[in-house]
């Protein structure tokens, strides 16, 4: 009898799915992106809402390597990945910052700089105040 009770967790033997982290993380980041994205504070960290905590919140380092990744949750402690390092990963791969005033923009509302620019390089990024501003727009 003992033997049918081995926990699930023990066997990822299917790979056809995402873990389960990674579903919970991508899910954290659709409720949560434009917060997500405003809490970046530089040098790759964002605070990322708890899933399951109201009002939990978690500070989370992405960095450029994943074995530099970063959260200060327990899950992260124990195991080396978590749900909020995935949404915020999800969330600095799809943003840049603005080359006008270095705010982190969702890479969709950058605007690319024509040669005719004369207040930046071609091919800088600007977001959309800022293009608006130098006519860009
Ligand atoms: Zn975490
Ligand atoms: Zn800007």
């Amino acid at each position: 009898m003992a033997e049918t009770t081995i926990p699930k967790v023990q066997h990822p033997s299917t790979r056809e799915t995402a873990p389960s982290y990674v579903l919970r993380g991508l899910g954290l980041f659709e409720l949560h992106a434009g917060e997500i994205l405003a809490s970046y504070q530089g040098g790759g960290r964002y605070v990322v809402p708890s899933g399951t905590e109201a009002n939990g919140l978690y500070e989370v380092r992405v960095g450029t390597r994943p074995e530099r990744n970063r959260c200060e949750c327990r899950g992260f402690a124990s195991h080396g990945h978590c749900s909020h390092v995935v949404a915020a990963q999800r969330a600095a791969s799809r943003s840049d910052l603005c080359d006008g005033c270095g705010e982190r923009v969702w890479r969709r509302d950058l605007v690319e700089v024509g040669d005719d620019s004369l207040a930046f390089f071609e091919g800088d990024e600007l977001c959309r105040p800022c293009a608006r501003d130098h006519g860009e727009l």
